[in-house]
């Protein structure tokens, strides 16, 4: 199965239609032109037919007439007013004969999948508005949930953090992350000093437990406990190397609690 797969099926899930729809159907059949209107009236013919989208342009279905590079082979197929089609072949909601050709949303294809998912039953629970969607509140940086995936931290670029919520699909099985693992690459001549501090983010600061690692094992261990705002680890006269830093929620409370942490140098 082609990697476009799954795209296409969300945009068919958040409204989108194939450009080439009803192509094959000449009453129904989207026309090449981006002005021509429907008689008697100016609304154009594109935000009707075919997709209903102007910014997608009509088109046959690519299947027949692009070849395994995305080119498209079709240049003497006309719609029915004797319009040479014009399509382009990487859209993920048009049949490409290679679908790997297929890369791109337009700006009204997403408009049209944004539009759908605010109407959907959980559109709420998904805004960022909502009370609700603080416990879904994402971590950019994850995964990170083990020492294989830590996430990098680079000097002086404070990094926030939650652990969050993981939705598993089952009704009451949601778990919270409660453990996060960070690297910084320190590349020095002399051995130096670094400063990582943890401080409040949005969310107030728990009890935490850091735990930093050079290659050879544990150097660090501290606490911090809730109600905290700020909490400095200095590493004396480390030489050049890879860190991890494993910060960890020490709480059995399932609520979203957060923390920022900056490494200096
Ligand atoms: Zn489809």
């Amino acid at each position: 199965m082609s990697s476009s797969t799954l795209t296409h099926e969300i945009g068919h899930y958040f409204g989108l239609d194939h450009p080439h729809k009803y192509w094959r159907i000449k009453l129904k059949q989207e026309p090449v032109s981006r002005t021509r209107t429907i008689r008697g009236s100016n609304i154009k013919m594109c935000e009707r037919k075919g997709d209903g989208l102007c910014d997608t342009p009509a088109e046959p279905n690519l299947s027949r007439y692009t070849d395994d590079k995305c080119h498209y082979t079709g240049w003497n197929v006309k719609d029915k007013y004797g319009e040479v089609y014009k399509p382009v072949t990487n859209n993920i909601m048009s049949y490409p004969k290679n679908r790997e050709c297929r890369n791109n949303f337009t700006n009204g294809q997403i408009a049209v999948m944004l539009e759908t998912a605010s109407r959907n039953k959980y559109a709420k629970a998904w805004s960022t508005q909502s009370e609700n969607a603080k416990n879904f509140d994402f971590d950019y940086y994850e995964p990170d949930d083990a020492r294989e995936i830590a996430s990098e931290i680079f000097f002086n670029t404070p990094q926030t953090h939650t652990f969050h919520l993981i939705c598993t699909g089952k009704k009451k099985a949601d778990l919270i992350d409660h453990i996060d693992w960070l690297y910084f690459n320190l590349n020095t001549t002399k051995k130096q000093d670094i400063t990582i501090s943890i401080s409040e983010s949005k969310y107030p600061l728990t009890d935490i437990k850091i735990s930093v690692f050079s290659i050879s094992g544990i150097i660090s261990e501290s606490n911090i406990s809730s109600g905290s705002k700020l909490k400095i680890i200095k590493l004396n006269n480390i030489k050049s190397g890879k860190y991890l830093i494993k910060v960890e929620q020490v709480t059995t409370k399932e609520e979203l609690t957060g923390y920022k942490i900056n490494v200096v140098k």
